[in-house]
């Protein structure tokens, strides 16, 4: 069976009077080689970090031609798919694999640590999905902040633009809240792109497939992991202002004066704009604004 035929694929969906989404931004890959590519870059991964049993959690299978091939190398996959439409789509599509469970729920509602926490005892877990572009960067804030001490590695594709925010280093105009964030738990790594005539139907643009890989432990001390992505959202909340600004209007109730003793003491200059902080100045940070009384 070949779940990315894309007559095969028509066929199917008619077949059960459905068809895709754009509101839940389907976007289906109707190239064998791309969901292939996409599962060896996650398990490959895992190989090198893998202590326990492996378990594969995608969000959104769609009619499963990823999950076909996570199934294939993951011990267990669990994916999470929000259309009950594709429900009976991937019972049939699936139907080989008796290491596959199809939940279906919006993985923006549910709750993360409970359920990565179900599993982190007995599997390594690897995060793997052609993510809906709608929702990409609330999906990733929500595996780093809620579940990324159970989890290896997070798989993804996203569009490319997306993928220039979450692999930029701090000399790049991309550089924001989100690439800060992932660079106190883990590395982003561009792995490839994705042109549009890969899906079904084409999106308008290209898309590339990043891993993030998370650290065992953080590498960089802080005091407060609140108060770090406190400082990361104060700095770029307010992007084409200076850090002084942004922070200012972030913290309403820290007087201006302390928060520019805060940046002299670090060694910065007054002038100087969020995206030129990277982690640690970001952990230094936050630890002096801690320290204000
Ligand atoms: N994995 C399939 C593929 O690569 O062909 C489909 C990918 S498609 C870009 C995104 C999938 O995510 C769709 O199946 C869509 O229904 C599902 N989805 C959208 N929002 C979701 C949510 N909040 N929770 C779970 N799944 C969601």
């Amino acid at each position: 069976m070949n779940l990315c035929d894309i007559s095969f694929v028509k066929r199917l969906m008619a077949r059960y009077q459905t068809g895709t989404k754009k509101s839940f931004g389907q976007n289906f890959l109707i190239n064998k080689e791309i969901p292939e590519a996409i599962a060896e870059a996650s398990y490959s991964y895992h190989l090198t970090r893998a202590t326990k049993k492996s378990l594969a959690v995608e969000i959104g299978p769609g009619i499963g031609c990823l999950t076909y091939e996570l199934a294939g190398v993951y011990d267990k996959v669990i994916a999470i798919e929000i259309d009950k439409a594709l429900l009976p789509i991937l019972d049939e599509t699936l139907s080989e694999f008796d290491n596959v469970e199809v939940i279906n729920n919006d993985f923006l509602k549910m709750d993360l640590e409970e359920f990565f926490g179900r599993y982190a005892e007995e599997y390594n877990i690897s995060v793997c999905a052609n993510l809906p572009y709608y929702i990409t960067t609330p999906i990733i804030m929500a595996l780093l902040e809620k579940a990324r001490g159970y989890l290896t590695s997070i798989t993804v594709m996203v569009q490319k633009e997306v993928a220039d925010r979450l692999c930029a280093t701090t000399k790049k105009g991309d550089y924001g809240a989100i690439t800060a964030s992932i660079a106190y738990y883990g590395e982003a790594k561009r792995l490839f792109d994705v042109s549009p005539d890969n899906f079904l139907p084409a999106p308008k643009v290209t898309s590339s497939v990043v891993r993030i890989e998370l650290y065992d432990k953080p590498k960089y001390s802080v005091k407060s992991e609140e108060m770090l992505f406190k400082a990361i959202q104060g700095a770029f909340s307010q992007r084409r202002k200076t850090l002084l600004n942004s922070l200012s209007s972030y913290f309403g109730n820290i007087s201006k004066d302390k928060l520019l003793d805060v940046i002299v003491s670090l060694g910065f200059s007054e002038s100087i704009r969020g995206e030129k902080l990277d982690i640690e100045d970001f952990c230094r940070l936050a630890d002096k604004l801690g320290e204000i009384k």
